[in-house]
């Protein structure tokens, strides 16, 4: 029986529409490493249409009610939590992720996200300021415009709705671009906009690579307005297309965390938070530990213990229950890894574990991008496998002596977006977070999220911040108004 592949189209002015090229490109199950959908091969010309759509919306929907706007996001919210199985299971098929993990962790942050801002407005302050006897002053916060919002692929849900729901929560209309290589759910998503009556092109979501409708978006000068997260090098040409036009720019890049494992931590707890923190969606999210320091009194033992529960993750189809480690997301991010996992032996690592392309899971998966979690001892700080970014599922560790020292090993290098310590003495505690550079420190945990506070990354991980207060600002433009007395 022959069966129609579905198109990913675009969705522009609330309704699905074909790229004015008509030709798609295909979209690959990492999994398996064949097409299984295809999507839009657009370019500027339907940047243009989408911006046509987000500036006629914008009249209207900038001059909502706050609680009008909420409900949208609220129905949305509870819309993609009635199909949070069907999500999870697009989202896994698409990304190459455990189905377990997409169920449990991306589509309900993505769910959070939008109820989060759909609330958050609610609740937002006016500032005023008597200005001695002279004058009065107060600042309206006004919607910007059309927002243009660009993602990766790693948590391609999550990350997107990240920035729609705030985007469009304070008034503005938006323009997104999830990756070309995972766009299912954001398709999904417009089928949840459209359902919720969201109005016509509040939301419009233009498909392709980042090279044809990323740059339009970035260039465009009716997009006031640019929240992008991807690769630090890819954000390096988003913020030299945006300044010469003066752009509002946010950009959440590439991270080398460092995951420090004190003497004093527990350890039992210290070993399952950095196997987590190191494989978590094959090392494929940006605030992964990939590179863990233990202090040398501890490092034999969490060595071979960190090794022994590594080599039980379950590695396997992604569609099956019992997956931890899925498939990497395509050919050119597993050659990366293959790459560095050579470049390592080179500049003198011992493969502890793994090393290698896993045998394939099943039948179904015998051309999928699947590696072993890989673990890399007996590097140098300073060589290129602990500087520069891998994103995939590999670590290596690294003895310290001292809280000096490793605080150094920590800071030097170009990225500074996340870092987790392992400790039981408080003061350290304390000491150590202040000290590392970088946009957030956990201690004892990883990956534990509050919405309000505010996240993005330090050097070359990112220029501003996104979450709470922070993305509601972003998102609008302040205007004073100083009334004389
Ligand atoms: P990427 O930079 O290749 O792509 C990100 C997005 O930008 C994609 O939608 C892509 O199509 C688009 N793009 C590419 N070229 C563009 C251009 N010239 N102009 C405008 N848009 C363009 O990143 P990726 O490979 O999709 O994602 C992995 C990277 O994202 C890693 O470096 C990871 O650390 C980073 N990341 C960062 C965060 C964070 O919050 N800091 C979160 C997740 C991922």
């Amino acid at each position: 029986m022959h069966t129609e592949i579905l198109q990913i189209k675009n969705f522009i002015d609330g309704r699905f529409v074909e790229p004015i090229t008509g030709r798609y490109l295909d979209n690959i199950e990492p999994a398996t490493g064949k097409p299984y959908s295809q999507v839009a091969d657009s370019d500027a010309h339907d940047v243009d249409l989408a911006v046509a759509a987000a500036e006629r919306a914008f009249r209207d929907w900038s001059k909502k009610t706050a609680a009008e706007r909420s409900n949208f996001l609220l129905r949305i919210a509870e819309l993609i939590e009635r199909d949070l199985e069907k999500f999870a299971r697009a989202e896994s098929i698409d990304t190459g992720k455990p189905i377990s993990l997409a169920r449990s962790l991306d589509i309900p942050r993505s769910i959070a996200n939008f109820r989060f801002f759909a609330t958050a407005i609610l609740h937002t302050e006016s500032e005023a300021h008597i200005t001695d006897n002279v004058a009065f002053n107060y600042t309206l916060r006004q919607p910007r415009g059309i927002a243009g919002l660009i993602s990766p692929w790693n948590l391609p849900l999550y990350l997107l709705s990240w920035k729609i729901a705030p985007a469009i929560a304070v008034g503005n209309t938006a323009i997104a671009k999830p990756s070309e290589l995972t766009p299912m759910t954001a398709y999904m998503l417009c089928e949840m906009a459209r359902e919720a009556s969201l109005p016509n092109g509040v939301l419009n979501v233009v498909h392709c690579t980042g090279p044809k409708v990323g740059s339009a978006i970035t260039a465009h000068p009716k997009i006031n307005t640019i929240s992008f997260t991807g690769g630090t090098a890819t954000g390096r040409k988003v913020a030299e297309a945006c300044a010469p036009l003066f752009k509002k720019v946010s950009l959440e890049l590439g991270g080398k965390n460092p995951n420090i494992v004190f003497a004093d931590a527990d350890l039992d707890a210290a070993i399952a938070g950095s196997v987590r923190s190191s494989f978590a969606n094959q090392g494929q999210v940006c605030l992964c530990g990939s590179r863990v320091f233990v202090e040398r009194s501890a490092y034999k033992d969490f060595v071979e213990r960190f090794i022994e529960r590594t080599a039980q993750l379950c590695l396997g189809d992604p569609l099956d229950e019992n997956t931890e480690q899925g498939a990497i997301v395509n050919r050119t991010q597993l050659e990366k890894v293959k790459f560095y996992v050579d470049l390592a032996q080179k500049e003198g690592g011992k493969i502890a574990l793994g090393g290698s392309a896993p045998q394939a899971p099943n039948e179904r998966c015998g051309e999928g991008y699947f590696f072993q979690p890989t673990v890399i001892t007996g590097l140098s700080v300073s060589c290129r496998t602990n500087r520069e970014e891998i994103f995939g599922p590999v670590v290596t560790i690294t003895p310290f002596d001292s809280e000096e020292e490793v605080i150094n090993y920590a800071n030097d290098v170009e990225y500074g977006l996340s870092s987790t310590v392992w400790t039981q003495n408080l003061s350290r505690a304390h000491r150590v977070a202040e000290r590392i550079n970088t946009g957030t420190v956990w201690v004892n945990c990883w990956l534990v999220r509050d919405l309000r506070v505010p996240f993005g990354g330090m050097k070359q991980s990112g220029v501003g911040r996104e979450g709470g207060e922070e993305a509601l600002r972003f998102f609008t433009e302040p205007k004073n108004v100083c009334i004389a007395k």
